[in-house]
């Protein structure tokens, strides 16, 4: 599942690619892929047709493009791409909607084989789409505001993990990157986030930040080319993790074996030296 970093990785290359031109036509090749656009395909083809796009922007895993007041909004479910390429290219057989433009230059094809991604027209949300106007900012977000954050966690009684997977809390933290930053920060997954200290907010907060960009360096290349993807499992992954899917492998810190917690119907790992369990856990 595409996490944060490569979803900004998407609209680097969306940026790149598509903003700036206008959309000749859109072809609805299955309807699931707009079933959150309430008026249907029709509608949503009659809509974009002949609009320009003008910006790419994200917030935590759902991305706009801005056209006029409104936006195109996509969410890439568990296996969505945005693919931009020579129009005379192959058609997949699971390219869901298709867009040309007008310079007759690369069109754009939203391709999801699981079709649990989406797209929708939101109007009047250029620059914020209403159906995600209860999520709150990711941290790579100009408005995210760390003094905010930290007032909301220790006003929530629940597990610090469960909180970061919050998206009403902080958007764009997923099962992965909260094991990963809550590593780097020293904090055990089930630590109640009324005990938090501002201290150890601010270095959680931090770590965030730190394993997103550290992604995005990783990852965020793939945008050069023409060719806009992402496939989920960027090769960030497997050459930097600490702990996320290395139960009983030694911490990169202190060679304790990392241990592995069922939590939430997946999983939670930890370094049991480096991240002590509270007295009080809660999840
Ligand atoms: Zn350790």
């Amino acid at each position: 599942m595409p996490e944060l970093p490569e979803v900004e990785t998407v609209r680097r290359g969306l940026e790149h690619h598509v903003t700036g031109r206008a959309i000749e036509a859109v072809q609805v090749l299955h309807p699931r892929a707009v079933r959150r656009h309430l008026a249907g395909p029709a509608d949503f083809e009659a809509a974009l047709a002949g609009r320009s796009l003008e910006s790419a922007r994200r917030r935590g895993k759902y991305l706009w493009l801005s056209a006029g007041p409104d936006a195109l909004l996509a969410h890439l479910g568990m296996s969505g791409q945005l693919l931009v390429g020579e129009p005379d290219r192959p058609l997949s057989p699971h390219v869901r909607i298709l867009f040309t433009f007008k310079d007759d230059g690369p069109d754009l094809r939203f391709t999801d084989q699981r079709t649990f991604g989406h797209m929708c027209v939101a109007a009047d949300g250029a620059e914020l789409p209403a159906p995600i106007a209860h999520i709150a900012p990711d941290p790579l977000e100009a408005a995210f505001d760390p003094a905010a954050l930290a007032l909301r966690l220790r006003a929530r009684r629940t597990g610090i993990k469960r909180a970061l997977l919050d998206q009403s809390l902080i958007s764009g933290v997923g099962n992965i990157y909260a094991d990963e930053a809550l590593w780097r920060a020293g904090l055990h997954w089930a630590r109640p986030t009324e005990t938090l200290t501002g201290p150890e907010i601010s270095r959680l907060v931090a770590a965030v930040l730190e394993v997103f960009t550290e992604a995005l360096t990783a990852g965020g290349t793939s945008f050069d080319s023409l060719y806009v993807n992402v496939n989920g499992e960027s090769g960030y992954f497997d050459r930097s993790l600490a702990v996320y899917g290395r139960e009983g492998l030694p911490c990169p810190s202190c060679g304790t074996p990392v241990r592995r917690d069922p939590f939430m119907n997946r999983s939670a790992y930890s370094c049991p030296h480096c991240q002590p369990r509270p007295r009080r856990a809660r999840w």
